[in-house]
């Protein structure tokens, strides 16, 4: 009987230990956008950051492919994601109720940091012959799918240009992945794209038969759009970067930047460990995309308009960042 006993309470023991283990592994995912853009590979890069410490933080991270932007704010606020990569502009629009969330402020929205700067690109076929926004009146131009983040930048600079959507072009609200194919196949003339540089989708674009341009902004728009939007600044994109464009000379445009954000909901443990593994590898991580050239300990601390969540800002007291 007291063999039984004994047994038995061994028994109870390890499953309950067991139980504690899988209970204390958390999940997390991070949504990202397109497998071709620059978001998929940069929330490969956070979480391959995070997971070799899986053991200590008891953290597993995961990356979804996404619509962007607006889609990754809609579904961290609701629970379905933990984290995401979202353009600034965004993260202001959503915390500040304007934009996709007019009168409906996302205050539980919370910043992680900042990773590389998004140009707005406008990529047109070259015997379409789109010079400046103003040729794209006629056009079929694909503008973005409602969720991602470039759809809104399209539509404040055609509105800049003077120039109704809806009636002065064919515009389209498709996925960035299948801009290229698309632009390749003669089923549109331009598309747009907010995104890092270089990344998979452009160089598809460039790669094709049909010889493709990109088409610079006019300075007195950017201007105007800089002036009028508290997120956005005068950018250039590289044409080095895509062999087989039309341009020869780097061409201008206007951009945000690509930031990592989350819920006031997720626990300050998980932010934390993500912040710190992301920050103490830092020469690491910037290895993982040429998008991050420019990436810096303090850049990384900038553009973010909602709260820093606890977790994060305790890591960056603790390293003297804040
Ligand atoms: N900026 C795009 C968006 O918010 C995504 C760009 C990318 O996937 O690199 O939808």
């Amino acid at each position: 009987m007291k063999k039984l006993m004994v047994f038995l309470f061994a028994a109870l023991f390890v499953v309950g230990s067991m139980a504690d283990v899988i209970a204390a592994t958390q999940y997390v995912t991070i949504g990202t956008g397109g497998v071709t853009g620059v978001y998929y590979p940069t929330g490969g890069a956070i979480s391959k950051m995070v997971n070799k410490k899986r053991k200590e933080y008891n953290l597993r991270a995961t990356v979804e492919s996404t619509g962007g932007s607006v889609f990754n704010v809609n579904a961290i606020m609701v629970g379905d994601l933990e984290f995401g990569v979202v353009q600034s502009d965004r993260q202001y629009q959503a915390f500040n109720g304007t934009a996709d969330w007019e009168g409906k402020p996302q205050t539980k929205l919370r910043a992680v940091f900042s990773i590389h700067p998004e140009s707005v690109t406008l990529v047109a076929a070259a015997d379409a012959n789109v010079n400046s926004v103003a040729d794209l009146k006629g056009k079929r131009v694909n503008i973005g799918n409602p969720g991602s983040g470039q759809r809104g930048n399209a539509l404040d600079l055609l509105a800049a240009a003077g120039i109704n959507y809806e009636t002065d072009l064919k515009a389209e609200g498709i996925k960035a992945a299948e801009s290229a194919g698309m632009l390749q196949d003669e089923r549109i003339d331009a598309f747009f794209y907010t995104v890092g540089h270089p990344n998979g989708s452009v160089k598809e674009a460039v790669a094709g038969a049909r010889k493709v341009n990109f088409v610079p902004i006019d300075k007195a728009i950017v201007d105007k759009l800089v002036a009028q939007f508290p997120y956005y600044a005068p950018s250039v994109i590289p044409v080095a970067m895509y062999p087989g464009v039309a341009n020869k000379a780097d061409v201008a445009s206007f951009g945000v930047k690509a930031t990592f954000v989350t819920s006031a909901d997720v626990s300050d443990d998980i932010v934390y460990a993500i912040t710190k593994e992301v920050f103490e590898n830092f020469d690491d991580f910037k290895k993982l995309h040429p998008a991050y050239s420019t990436l810096s300990k303090a850049s990384m601390l900038q553009g973010m308009s909602a709260p820093i969540h606890p977790g994060a800002m305790k890591y960056y007291k603790e390293a003297g960042l804040k």
